[in-house]
């Protein structure tokens, strides 16, 4: 199946893109949505530390 990259909402803000990184835990519910990839970084390395669980770091 093939999808369109092309979102209709995208030029709305002058082609200003966010990037966002979201943090999930694989072992709880922890989850978080970050616009920084160190904050995100830091909070998944912060919480596999104290935890020991599995923290994965996504772009969306
Ligand atoms: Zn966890």
């Amino acid at each position: 199946m093939t999808r369109s990259r092309t979102r209709p909402d995208e030029g709305s803000n002058g082609g200003v893109i966010e990037q966002y990184y979201h943090v999930v835990c694989h072992d709880c519910r922890v989850e978080s949505l970050e616009v920084n990839a160190e904050d995100a970084r830091e909070m998944a390395d912060r919480h596999d530390e104290k935890t020991g669980h599995s923290v994965t770091v996504g772009r969306l």
